[in-house]
């Protein structure tokens, strides 16, 4: 009897979204692999996003969650694009412990495929791409702005990396689409040269890359992202990080209902007489609805805070 149970476990282990870290032992490169069906399809589902806005997203969040894979803890990086396409904002955010957000400007936005010359990137247009790192000894993010570079993400986060930080990467991402336009995978590959790299190492690696894509477009669940790793750059990579990665957002009610309280009395009466009682994550579309008891609770606080203040001034 256990033995099926053991076995459905280690599928699961084998299945799970994950993005792993490497480094080459001469230290001269780090490789990040995702693997983020789940996330994408997740992301699709929450949002109701057409295959174009998931494919995005898709993307976006995966950037982000091989960006933040090089962080610590809760640190985190965000990616915001603003581009004059149909798809409007792309924002993606991921924390190195694995939680990863993200949503599009225009869900149902589509571009015609068929057209001469279509590309990903007229879903984004021409545009900037911002990312943000919060770090534990910061104060402040830390952010870089770039033009868009094709709109496809991956060309994108190269040319930002390179401009903004001046790190040659090579980024992959890819996602497979069934035929109703749902993703079925997704993952991506990130490696970045440290300046003493040799460029043969990296044209042999980026070799590795395009050969893997090429003998298997499934690549990004038939192995695991560790295994990948050791694939495309042999057998003098150190794993030194493998995280389990999901769709999450911290938002609650409780969240929602301090933001609330910033506005004022007034404000707050004025919605609870007007019925606006539902309130609406954008990151990650969670619906709340606010009761009777939530609104005179607020109103009671507000009160109370007041009351203290003016008590405290005297
Ligand atoms: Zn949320």
């Amino acid at each position: 009897m256990a033995e099926p149970k053991l076995r459905k476990l280690k599928k699961m282990y084998q299945h799970r979204d994950r993005v792993a870290r490497g480094l080459t032992e001469d230290g001269h490169f780090r490789i990040g692999v995702v693997r983020s069906s789940s996330l994408a399809s997740h992301a699709q589902q929450r949002h109701g996003l057409a295959p174009l806005a998931a494919v995005i997203l898709g993307r976006a969040m995966s950037g982000a969650a091989l960006l933040a894979s090089f962080l610590k803890g809760e640190e985190r990086i965000i990616i915001e694009i603003k581009g004059s396409g149909p798809l409007g904002l792309v924002y993606a955010e991921a924390m190195q412990v694995g939680e990863i957000r993200g949503f599009v400007g225009n869900s149902a936005a589509t571009i015609d495929m068929k057209a001469e010359n279509a590309q990903l990137g007229d879903g984004l247009g021409l545009g900037l791409m911002q990312v943000s790192k919060i770090l534990y000894d910061r104060g402040e993010p830390v952010t870089g702005i770039t033009d868009l570079a094709k709109g496809d993400i991956s060309a994108d986060l190269e040319q930002y990396l390179l401009q903004s930080e001046q790190i040659r990467s090579s980024v992959v991402l890819d996602e497979r689409i069934d035929d109703e336009g749902n993703i079925r995978q997704a993952g991506g590959i990130l490696v970045q040269a440290m300046p003493d790299a040799d460029p043969e190492q990296i044209d042999t690696i980026v070799a590795n890359i395009t050969e893997l894509r090429r003998r298997n477009s499934s690549w990004m669940t038939d192995y695991r992202p560790d295994e990948v790793i050791q694939m495309i750059a042999g057998e003098n990579v150190k794993i030194v990080a493998n995280t389990p990665i999901d769709f999450y957002c911290r938002c609650s009610i409780e969240r929602f209902k301090n933001g609330l309280m910033t506005l004022g009395r007034a404000e707050i009466e004025d919605m609870w007489r007007k019925k606006q009682r539902e309130l609406v994550c954008n990151y990650c579309g969670e619906r709340y609805e606010l009761s009777d008891d939530d609104f005179s609770g607020l109103i009671d606080e507000i009160d109370a805070q007041s009351a203290g203040t003016s008590g405290g001034a005297s």
